[in-house]
């Protein structure tokens, strides 16, 4: 399995080098070089398969040979056995013909550690295969900051450095990151805010004797390896519905189109999906491109979904691959005006392309408080609001009763405690795993809104620079 770059001036690169490398050097997103074929057989032999097992079959053909099969089932069992729930991402019936999927069974209770509790460890058995190290660093708001912690936490090969903004983030997604006390594990309360955080973060990668020493490296939402632990849970909630037999739709609630795009994974690999409905928040940039074929940028509103508040949805680019036909020199060329002009287009046959598969959805803030009551009323469910955005584009999608349509859970409600009591009167608790996160001890590092200050901090601790001087 080889895999090539979506503006098609990168190297050809096979599994580990996409895996380490994330963006491709030109700037592009790497996407397999064709999609492995699973027949109508191949699904239905998956039936009443463990999640590891679904797991290893749907991901071993994107390894290349890079991992043995026994190896790759150990690290798959041991990734998803941090869920603390059997099935990993079970299901369950919202009324005749609607489900949800829950996805934040993980430790930090969002559907990022799906993908990324794979990806640590993933990191550390090739690192470890080539003698080498690297060190991950990031800005967060609060919230993917966690995630990424608990899957390089303890890694032999891996440390991470995570700048939160001091004073900035809910105490819950503080004390998810600081309560992690693993030597590898670093964090910064820097004094400034997050876009402070994400300038100084750039500035490192900029820096590029900085990043070679430090073997500077990022798990953010564009890492191939993420959309690939993705496309699992669309065949493991579809066979368990009855696929390939049975029609069934995914509502994905969606910021960066990442885990939308999984869902168009599993669709080209040959799950049978009806729909894939594309949920947005007031920060509609994707459901306006579906009604309208172009693409335009706006400033970005902070909403009760704050996990989809972005401006531009970097992992369309992979889609926009191939509804171009594949030629990297118009995907580049389209994303150069994006960056000049802040929009482009498509075609018409390539929006109609685009809408055979995908629909778009928006819900305002209104809409998402009335969806997390009303579900509450009729069904004793409680939704988180990202949920939500995802529950109420279902509907508005109007897809046929016989369509067992899922919709994605992607946070746990008690991760948004307020806005869920707001809307049903009732206060999520902190499932088991965290009901001790706020006697837990904290380890945090302050600096000051200074470049020199954070790389210091960095080059003193990271074992790479160790290594490197
Ligand atoms: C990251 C995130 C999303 C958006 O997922 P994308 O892959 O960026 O589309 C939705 N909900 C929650 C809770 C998230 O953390």
């Amino acid at each position: 399995m080889q895999y090539v770059s979506t503006r098609g001036q990168a190297p050809v690169l096979g599994f580990e080098d996409v895996l380490l490398a994330g963006l491709a050097r030109d700037g592009g997103l790497y996407v397999p070089q064709s999609w492995p074929q699973f027949s109508a057989d191949d699904i239905r032999a998956m039936r009443g398969l463990p999640y590891s097992e679904i797991a290893v079959r749907v991901m071993l053909p994107f390894l290349g040979g890079a991992i043995a099969e026994d190896e790759f089932r150990a690290i798959v069992k041991d990734a998803y056995a941090t869920f603390d729930h059997a099935a990993v991402t079970p299901l369950v019936q919202l009324d005749q013909s609607n489900w949800v999927l829950e996805l934040f069974h993980g430790p930090t209770l969002a559907f990022k550690d799906v993908a990324l509790q794979l990806l640590g460890r993933l990191f550390d058995h090739v690192l470890a295969k080539r003698g080498e190290r690297v060190t991950i660093v990031g800005a967060t708001s609060g919230d993917t900051g966690s995630a990424a912690i608990e899957a390089c936490r303890d890694r032999q090969n891996v440390d991470i450095f995570i700048l939160h903004p001091k004073g900035r983030t809910s105490e819950v997604q503080r004390r998810q990151m600081t309560s992690v006390l693993s030597d590898n594990v670093h964090n910064v309360a820097l004094h400034g805010t997050f876009d402070d955080c994400q300038d100084l973060v750039k500035a490192m990668f900029n820096d590029v004797a900085f990043r070679d020493r430090m073997g500077l490296s990022a798990v953010n939402s564009i890492n191939w390896a993420r959309i690939m632990a993705q496309i699992v849970y669309y065949f493991t909630a579809a066979v368990a519905l009855g696929a390939p037999d049975r029609k069934v739709a995914f509502t994905v609630p969606t910021g960066n189109f990442g885990n939308v795009y999984a869902a168009y994974g599993a669709r080209s690999m040959g799950l049978p999906i009806e729909k894939l409905v594309v949920g947005s928040n007031s920060n509609d940039i994707l459901a306006r491109f579906f009604a309208s074929g172009t693409m335009s940028a706006a400033p970005v509103v902070p909403t009760l979904s704050p996990s989809m508040d972005i401006q531009i949805s970097s992992n369309f680019e992979r889609l926009l691959f191939d509804l171009l036909g594949r030629d990297g020199a118009a995907v580049t060329a389209s994303m150069n005006r994006f960056r000049a002009e802040g929009k482009f287009e498509v075609t018409e046959a390539q929006l109609a392309q685009a809408l055979a598969i995908f629909a778009g959805h928006r819900v305002d803030e209104a809409g998402t408080m009335a969806t997390v009551e009303e579900v509450w009323k009729t069904s004793g469910y409680l939704l988180d609001p990202h949920t939500a955005v995802g529950v109420a584009s279902a509907r508005a999608a109007g897809l046929p009763a016989d369509v067992a349509t899922v919709i994605l859970a992607t946070a746990h409600p008690a991760k948004f405690p307020d806005a869920v009591e707001k809307a049903t009167g009732h206060r999520p608790d902190l499932p088991p795993r965290l009901s001790d996160l706020y006697v837990r001890e904290e380890r945090l590092s302050e600096l000051p809104n200074d470049l020199g200050a954070v790389q210091a901090f960095v080059a003193e601790r990271a074992r790479a620079a160790k290594e490197a001087a």
